[in-house]
């Protein structure tokens, strides 16, 4: 079983869920360093300091600036 950390849904195939990143509505930071997607309270606790949560990422201690906010809504057909 494969979960979305994003939002705790669950799919059958890793590529099921690689898919369903794409389109995640709960994934809308997007971490220039490792092209990693996640929610914005994982990235920070003040809303001020942004860290990636990806353990293997240098994307820490950095702020906002490295962040996009992407709207995967416009990128739903
Ligand atoms: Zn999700
Ligand atoms: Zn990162």
């Amino acid at each position: 079983m494969h979960t979305c950390r994003n939002c705790n849904q669950s799919f059958q195939t890793e590529l099921a869920l690689e898919l369903h990143r794409d389109t995640c509505k709960k994934g809308q930071l997007f971490c220039q360093v490792c092209g990693d997607r996640f929610r914005e309270r994982d990235a920070t606790q003040d809303g001020w300091h942004y860290e990636c949560p990806n353990a293997e990422c240098d994307g820490e201690g950095l702020t906002e600036d490295l962040f996009n906010v992407t709207d995967v809504r416009t990128a739903q057909h």
